[in-house]
């Protein structure tokens, strides 16, 4: 929401109180400024408010809504071993732990994967943090759409023609970005289909893999929210895929609710220029092989900050982001990699690895974990392919990390 009056804007913060913003206008270049202008209150943006505030500089953080988190475009799952990355972090968001990840296949076949996952309240998890950001000092603009930035100067043009400026533009706008699109780049991005239904208690999350469904999608999920009753039921796809999928394998529940979005398929070509930056799924961050974008969400916005912060106090001469955020593992092409492995196989492949690993019980993705892992796999030489080796490479690593998002 935003009422012009001269060249001061109302417009509303979180609590929906009225926020007033000295915006310039093109040209009056004296005005007031920030050190950092984080476009879009999603996880990435509030996790890197935050912690920029809490580093002593001025911050502005800006959304287009004016309810965050709604609606709901995640099937609200998060392994536990990533909540700490948005520490601290307890707040009334969970909704149930889960303790098994189970690999369906096309004829039924399965394995389970001991894994400890935290169902989240989603909404209520981006208000949290956006709640955190506001505590820790960043001035929160709600209703306020950014229409393009200026990376070399600094500058963001409003909806309504406002201009804010800042020594630092933080891209956290989600999949379909503004700020990315204002470094010439466009996220390639895979679409998901969800919805909500009534479904039993449950102690496994499920993801089926299905090449034969409409287009083809690569996997479909169910994501139980136990303390709700209901589940989260989607795919990488479109609706008619996801609408095969519950009937060939008969998904019974109320839909209750209708939802999804987009998944970036790929780390952006550029994450910086100028004094701009991308992270969370604006970067292209997300994982493309799981679709979890809130760990990579929070882990970039904590590198982007940790630059940003030298930057500012004049300890470098650039913002050193995007060389350390392409060295991690968050951004590593595995993902894509060990995805474009499992994409190409048939029902028929598919239905022989499953076999192969019908009944399995992983103890974890520990490294402890893994020569259990390769024993068991000798035994099953169907596994051990070539190309197969970026989906063993990616599991190794996550047994490395000790997880998985
Ligand atoms: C169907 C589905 C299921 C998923 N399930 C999971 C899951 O279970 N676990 C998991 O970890 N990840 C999951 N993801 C991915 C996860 O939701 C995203 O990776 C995550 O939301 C990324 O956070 P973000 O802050 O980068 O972007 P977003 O959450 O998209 O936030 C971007 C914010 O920017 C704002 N914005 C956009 N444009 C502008 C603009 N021009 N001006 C101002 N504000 C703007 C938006 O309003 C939004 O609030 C799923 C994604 C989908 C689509």
């Amino acid at each position: 929401m935003l009422m012009h009056s001269g060249t001061n804007y109302q417009t509303i913060n979180s609590s929906g109180e009225p926020w007033i913003a000295s915006l310039i206008l093109w040209g009056e270049k004296d005005d007031l400024v920030y050190s950092a202008a984080v476009v879009g209150a999603g996880p990435a943006g509030s996790m890197a408010a935050r912690l920029l505030s809490e580093m002593g500089h001025r911050v502005l953080l800006i959304d287009r809504k004016e309810v965050v988190g709604v609606p709901k475009q995640c099937a609200e799952g998060l392994f536990a071993g990533c909540l700490p990355e948005f520490s601290p972090s307890s707040g009334d968001f969970l909704r149930g732990e889960i303790r098994y990840l189970q690999i369906v296949f096309p004829n039924l076949s399965s394995y389970r994967v001991r894994c400890d996952l935290l169902m989240l309240d989603r909404p209520r998890f981006d208000q949290h943090l956006l709640k955190m950001a506001e505590r820790s000092g960043a001035e929160v603009a709600l209703g306020e759409k950014v229409e393009r930035v200026h990376p070399e100067s600094g500058e963001l043009l409003l909806r309504g023609g406002g201009v804010i400026r800042a020594e630092v533009i933080i891209g956290a706008d989600g999949p379909v970005s503004r700020v990315a699109k204002s470094f010439g780049l466009k996220n390639r991005l895979v679409p998901a289909a969800q919805v909500e239904m009534t479904w039993q208690k449950d102690d496994a999350i499920y993801a089926y893999l299905d090449h034969d469904l409409p287009k083809s999608p690569y996997s479909c999920w169910i994501f139980p929210k136990n303390e709700r009753g209901t589940a989260n039921v989607g795919c990488f796809g479109t609706v008619p895929a996801l609408e095969a999928f519950i009937s060939k394998y008969k998904i019974e529940g109320e839909v209750i609710e209708k939802n999804g979005g987009a998944i970036p398929l790929g780390v952006a070509e550029r994450l910086q220029r100028g004094r701009a930056v991308l992270i969370g799924d604006a970067g292209g961050l997300t994982n493309p092989f799981t679709g979890g974008g809130l760990y990579p969400a929070a882990r970039s916005a904590r590198i982007a900050a940790e630059a940003i912060d030298r930057f500012l106090r004049g300890e470098t001469e650039t913002i050193e982001y995007e060389p350390r955020m392409r060295r991690d593992f968050v951004a590593s092409d595995l993902h894509l990699k060990a995805r474009d492995a499992l994409a190409p196989l048939s029902n028929d492949e598919l239905c022989r690895l499953g076999t192969a690993m019908d009944g399995l019980v992983f103890p974890g993705l520990k490294l402890s974990a893994s020569p259990w892992l390769v024993l068991r796999g000798l035994r099953h030489p169907g596994i051990m392919r070539p190309k197969y080796a970026p989906l063993l490479k990616l599991l190794f690593r996550y047994c490395l990390a000790g997880k998985v998002w």
